[in-house]
C-alpha cells in the first residue's frame, strides 16, 4: 500500500484527492498540497477518510524537496499548472520519488504545448531508477491509451487517428472556460496544427471546422481543429501514423466572446505595465472570470470524448470509434466537481494506481500510448470512466 502527495488544489486535485480516497487498498496515504493550504482543507473536509494537507509552492524546489523528505511518498501526482513541471520533476529526482503529471510543460511566458524539455529527463530518471509518467488525464491521457488499445486489439496499422473532444455541457453564465482559463485560452486561441505526411501543417485558429453527430442523445455538435499535444508524442510513437488531428467543440456564443476578448488585448500572454505594476493580460482575465471549481453545481448535460481510428486489419480497411461520455451532474454528485476535471482526476488516479501495482512501473519518462492500455482500460470501467467502441461505415473527413 502506497504513500501519495498529490499537489494541486484546484478542480482536477480535488477529484484525484476523492478517487485516490475511495481506493485506500491502493493509497493508503494521501496527502494534499498546494499553494493555498486553505484549498487542500477544504477539500480534505468533503472526503469519506482523513487525509494530511500541506501548503507549498511547487516553484521552489528546495520547498518541494522539503516537503516530500518529510512526507516520504512513493510518489507525487501533479495536478498543480504545466509550470510546476519541471520544477518538480527535478524535486523528484532529488529525492528519489516518482512522478506523474496530467499536462506538458509549459515556460510561462510561451505557448508551445511541446514535450521536449520533459523528454530530455529520459536518462535522467533511468538512472535514478524512477519513473514519470506524462500526461496522465483524459487527452492527453486517455486519448493515448486508446490509440494503444486500438493498435493492439484492431489494426495492423493505423493510417488517421481525429481525436474528438466535446463538451456538450452548459453552465448557463455567459462566459466561463472548464478548466484553468488560462491555459485553456492559451490553448485555442494558438493557431491549429496538425501531423499530416511527416510534418506538421499549421491553420490559423478556429480555421478548420466539422460537424459530428455524437453519440448517446448528445446530437451534432460543432468541431474545430486544434493543436494538442498529444499528436506530437502519438506521431512520434506510432510513426506510421499518415495524419493525426484533434477538434474540439464549442458554442457560437463561446467563440464570440472569445473574439471580442481577444480583439481588445485581454488573452495577450505578453506582460503590460499597469498602474507601476507588469501583469499578463490573460492572467487578469484569469481572476475575472468564474472559478472553473465553482461551475460544478451549475453544469448540465455530457461530454463525449474519443478517438476515431482508421487504418487496416488484415488488409481490409476498418474505421474504429473509441470514446466515453460523462455527465456533469452524475460527476457532481460523486465528487463535486463538473465533468471537465472529473475526466482528468479519474486518469490522474488511475495513471497512478497502474505504476503503484507494478503493471506500468518502469524506470525513464513515458507517455501512456507507450504501455500496456489493457489493464488501464478495465479500470476506466471500475472508476467511473466507462467506454464504448464502435464501427463507423463512413471516414471523419
Ligand atoms: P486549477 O487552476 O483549478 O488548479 C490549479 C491548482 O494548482 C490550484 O490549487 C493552484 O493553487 C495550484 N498551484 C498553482 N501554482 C502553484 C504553485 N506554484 N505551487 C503550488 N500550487 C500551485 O487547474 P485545474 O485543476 O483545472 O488543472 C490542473 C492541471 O490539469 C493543469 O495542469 C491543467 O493543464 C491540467 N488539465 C489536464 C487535462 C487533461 O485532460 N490532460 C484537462 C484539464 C486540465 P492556487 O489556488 O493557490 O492558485
Amino acid at each position: 500500500m502506497a504513500n501519495v502527495l498529490i499537489i494541486g488544489a484546484g478542480g482536477v486535485g480535488q477529484v484525484v484527492a476523492h478517487k485516490c480516497a475511495q481506493v485506500g487498498e491502493v493509497f493508503e496515504n494521501i496527502t494534499l498540497a498546494s499553494r493555498t493550504r486553505s484549498k487542500c482543507d477544504r477539500i480534505a473536509d468533503m472526503l469519506p477518510r482523513r487525509i494530511d494537507t500541506a501548503e507549498v509552492d511547487a516553484d521552489d524546489v528546495p520547498q518541494l524537496v522539503k516537503l516530500i523528505e518529510k512526507i516520504k511518498p512513493d510518489m507525487v501526482i501533479h495536478v498543480a499548472l504545466p509550470y510546476q513541471d519541471l520544477h518538480i520533476m527535478d524535486a523528484c529526482l532529488e529525492t528519489g520519488v516518482h512522478y506523474l503529471d496530467t499536462a506538458n510543460y509549459e515556460p510561462p511566458n510561451e505557448a508551445r504545448f511541446e514535450y521536449k524539455w520533459q523528454w530530455a529527463y529520459q536518462d535522467k530518471f533511468e538512472r535514478a531508477g524512477l519513473m514519470a509518467l506524462l500526461g496522465s488525464g483524459f487527452d492527453p491521457g486517455v486519448t493515448s491509451v486508446f490509440t494503444a488499445y486500438a493498435k493492439k486489439h484492431h489494426f495492423d496499422r493505423i493510417r488517421t487517428l481525429d481525436i474528438l473532444d466535446c463538451n456538450a455541457g452548459d453552465h448557463g453564465l455567459p462566459f466561463a472556460t472548464n478548466f484553468n482559463p488560462e491555459i485553456n485560452i492559451r490553448e485555442i486561441t494558438a493557431n491549429g496544427r496538425y501531423w499530416e505526411n511527416g510534418q506538421w501543417i499549421t491553420t490559423k485558429p478556429m480555421e478548420e471546422k466539422r460537424v459530428f453527430d455524437f453519440p448517446e442523445g448528445i446530437g451534432e455538435k460543432d468541431l474545430y481543429l486544434l493543436y494538442h499535444e498529444e499528436l506530437e508524442s502519438l506521431s512520434r510513437h506510432f510513426p506510421e501514423i499518415e495524419r493525426a488531428r484533434f477538434w474540439m467543440t464549442f458554442g457560437a456564443s463561446y467563440l464570440t466572446h472569445l473574439e471580442v476578448l481577444q480583439n481588445v488585448g485581454m488573452t495577450s500572454i505578453e506582460p503590460i505595465e499597469f498602474r507601476g505594476q507588469k501583469i499578463a493580460p490573460i492572467q487578469f482575465l484569469k481572476a475575472v472570470l468564474p472559478d472553473p471549481a465553482s461551475l460544478g453545481p451549475l453544469t448540465k448535460g455530457k461530454t463525449c470524448i474519443g478517438n476515431i481510428v482508421r487504418g487496416t486489419k488484415n488488409g481490409e480497411e476498418k474505421i474504429y470509434y473509441v470514446y466515453n461520455t460523462c455527465d456533469h451532474q452524475a460527476c457532481y454528485k460523486e465528487v463535486q466537481s463538473q465533468a471537465i476535471s472529473y475526466t482528468t482526476g479519474v486518469p490522474a488516479m488511475i495513471g497512478a494506481k497502474m505504476m503503484l501495482e507494478g503493471k506500468w512501473m518502469k524506470p525513464g519518462v513515458w507517455n501512456l500510448e507507450q504501455l500496456d492500455p489493457d489493464p488501464f482500460m478495465d479500470d476506466m470501467n471500475r472508476y467511473g470512466l466507462p467506454w464504448q467502441e464502435t464501427w463507423l461505415d463512413k471516414p471523419f473527413q
